[in-house]
């Protein structure tokens, strides 16, 4: 039997340097990850993004799943961003978010086949060569999984901390622990879990279902010692809205839905407010991380 372990790419342990550049017009960057792909990470990001500004604050989304963009057309956006100097980007304006995605630059359907240092330097210029404007949080909607995309974000870039969304079953979770670990190990703060398509509610008779099961966003947030922000319903209007352009929030902004995002949000800024991380503009690493490269 060939031993699994000799498989694997040698484990090299280095010390991060200290090089986390700041982001111009950004006070906080926060990333927003799933283990998984298909949980409901970007419609997640796109109203947690209007729920934050509902509240006054500035926000901007930089779209970070350049494999599969979905902000332009969750935020109802087309056409390409203006760039007065040829070099610096203007971001789209959705909804009133600051927005920038690879989906502006590239046709929605051409596949985007990059290697890992073309995927870190396309990142590195839609975070650096975007003029945000003022902004007091920038959500960076990540792709599912822990690569090239994670390990770009936490050494170089001042993130203030991870949001972990995912979905109640068991094999989502798996995942969103791997992603949560990933985050603890390149010390970026863990802000909280969202439970996403947590309950379902009927649409006709009104019966309320955990048609994915529940409790194991709960479950993993005490076992990590983060916490859960808040769990969201499946909902019909929840994924036509993101469909179309129309995200809930801007949808039915005073309806339940909108007022669960907006808990959210607010437990977030307030943890934000109090993680040693926030505002310090640098992530500085407190332990060796382990990364292969
Ligand atoms: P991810 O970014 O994790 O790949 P998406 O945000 O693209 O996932 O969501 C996947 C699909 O699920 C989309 O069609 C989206 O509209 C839908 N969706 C996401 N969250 C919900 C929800 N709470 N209720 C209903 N549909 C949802």
């Amino acid at each position: 039997m060939p031993n699994p372990v000799s498989y694997l790419p040698e484990q090299k342990q280095k010390r991060q340097p200290p090089e986390h550049k700041a982001v111009p017009g950004v006070k906080h960057l926060i990333a927003i990850a799933s283990g998984k792909g298909g949980v409901g990470k970007s419609t997640t990001t796109t109203n947690l993004a209007l729920a934050l500004a509902s509240t006054g604050a500035r926000v901007g989304i930089l779209d970070a799943d350049l494999y599969g963009p979905s902000q332009p057309r969750m935020l109802g956006l087309k056409g390409m961003p203006d760039s007065p100097d040829g070099k610096i980007l203007e971001p789209m304006i959705g909804h009133g978010i600051q927005t920038m995605s690879i989906g502006f630059l590239v046709d929605e359907e051409a596949p985007i086949i990059w290697r890992g240092p073309m995927i870190t330097q396309a990142l590195t210029r839609l975070m650096y060569e975007t003029r945000w404007d003022n902004l007091d949080y920038l959500l960076v909607d990540m792709p599912p999984g822990t690569g090239d995309i994670h390990l770009t974000m936490a050494q170089r870039m001042p993130v203030s901390g991870a949001v972990i969304v995912t979905t109640p079953q068991d094999i989502a979770l798996l995942d969103a622990r791997k992603g949560l670990r990933m985050f603890e190990k390149v010390n970026v703060p863990v802000l909280g879990i969202i439970e996403n398509m947590s309950i379902h509610i009927c649409s006709d008779c009104g019966h309320q279902e955990h048609i994915f099961g529940h409790g194991g966003a709960q479950r993993m947030a005490t076992e990590a010692g983060t916490v859960l922000l808040g769990e969201l319903p499946l909902d019909l209007r929840i994924r036509t809205g993101s469909d179309i352009g129309e995200p809930i929030m801007a949808a039915e902004p005073g309806g339940q839905i909108a007022t669960a995002y907006k808990t959210i949000a607010s437990q977030l800024t307030q943890i934000l407010a109090e993680s040693p991380s926030a505002g310090r503009g640098v992530n500085e690493p407190t332990l060796p991380a382990i990364v292969m490269d």
